[in-house]
């Protein structure tokens, strides 16, 4: 895993950073200092539809609360469907730029997913929803399996049908296939989608009797997001609309007809937090310990507590 510094790391993404601020400013009302009214809609919790919400914090201009019946945090007001989707079309997207420069983290975070996902699907079609540039499909494809993707950005979709993947540009309910999928992964997506009840019901439909359902997801459990709270870059006010914890993760799993296979957490986030412990800021601050926090305590004890960053969860279909 990398061990680089945070400063190091967040400088090189802090000029996509800037180009999403200027691009947000036209969604401010500098009446308010907050997103426009009528780019926003109300809605109950996303997962078990009550109003049972404890309000934790706003971040840039977004509202996170928190759902005391299945402890899910998300994003209430959220932008509706219409303006997301502007949102998304106008952003400076560099996923696959950063992915590139920071291969070998990127390669032994999906090899990780990918031994989750062979220790219980059988080998054979998977397809990567928000597939990017097709990294992920590569190594699938090295190790046998038949790799489809769906990704809307044009370019990005081109570059990974380039590389022999199958690929749709388009959405998920517009896809038809021709055969059950074994495994249908998710890197860093869920997060993103409002309602992913619907999404973990449709999946469910394309999958062999085997198949099986990969998430990454940042993780509301992690340590670094309950000790920076606001400060902490999970939380974004806009593209990250819910966030799961364990517990609430697995109430959605079990209601869409899953169970949850194995959970492990991946990226301690140690060096950040060493900053925020020396009361710099978490991402540019000059801490170069990335490796013990707190005396003593490394990542292996993070992720045995299921404390890291972000969750990796196989869900497969309930018996
Ligand atoms: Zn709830």
């Amino acid at each position: 895993m990398s061990s680089r510094a945070p400063k190091e790391i967040h400088e090189e993404r802090l000029k996509m950073h800037n180009a999403n601020v200027a691009n947000r400013v036209q969604y401010f009302d500098p009446k308010t200092g907050s997103f426009y009214e009528n780019l926003l809609e109300e809605r109950p919790c996303p997962t078990c539809k009550t109003n049972h919400e404890q309000f934790l914090f706003f971040k840039d201009g977004g509202r996170y609360v928190k759902c005391t019946q299945c402890d899910i945090v998300y994003l209430n007001p959220v932008f509706k469907d219409e303006n997301l989707e502007k949102y998304y079309r106008t952003n400076h997207d560099l996923q696959s730029e950063i992915v590139a420069n920071d291969g070998d983290f990127y390669t032994n975070i999906y090899s990780k997913g990918l031994r989750a996902i062979e220790r219980v699907a059988p080998k054979g079609n998977i397809l990567d929803i928000g597939c990017s540039a097709g990294i992920f499909l590569d190594l699938a494809k090295s190790a046998g399996w038949k790799t489809f993707g769906v990704e809307l950005n044009e370019r990005e979709a081109s570059y990974a049908t380039a590389k022999g993947h199958t690929i749709y540009n388009k959405f998920l309910n517009e896809v038809t296939f021709e055969a059950p999928l074994e495994a249908i992964c998710l890197w860093d997506v869920f997060e993103h989608l409002k309602d992913g009840e619907v999404y973990l019901k449709d999946m469910k439909a394309l999958l062999s009797e085997k198949g099986v359902v990969f998430l990454q997801i940042p993780s509301a459990d992690s340590l670094a997001a309950k000790m920076l709270r606001e400060k902490c870059n999970m939380y974004d006010g806009i593209e990250h609309v819910n966030l799961y914890s364990y517990k609430s993760i697995e109430k959605l799993a079990l209601k869409c007809g899953f169970e949850i296979e194995s959970c492990e957490t991946v990226i301690g986030e140690i060096g950040v937090m060493n900053n925020y412990l020396n009361y710099d800021d978490p991402y540019f601050g000059n801490s170069t310990n990335t490796k013990t926090f707190l005396g003593g305590l490394d990542e292996k004890w993070l992720h045995d507590q299921k404390m890291g960053y972000k969750m990796q969860l196989v869900l497969r279909k309930k018996g």
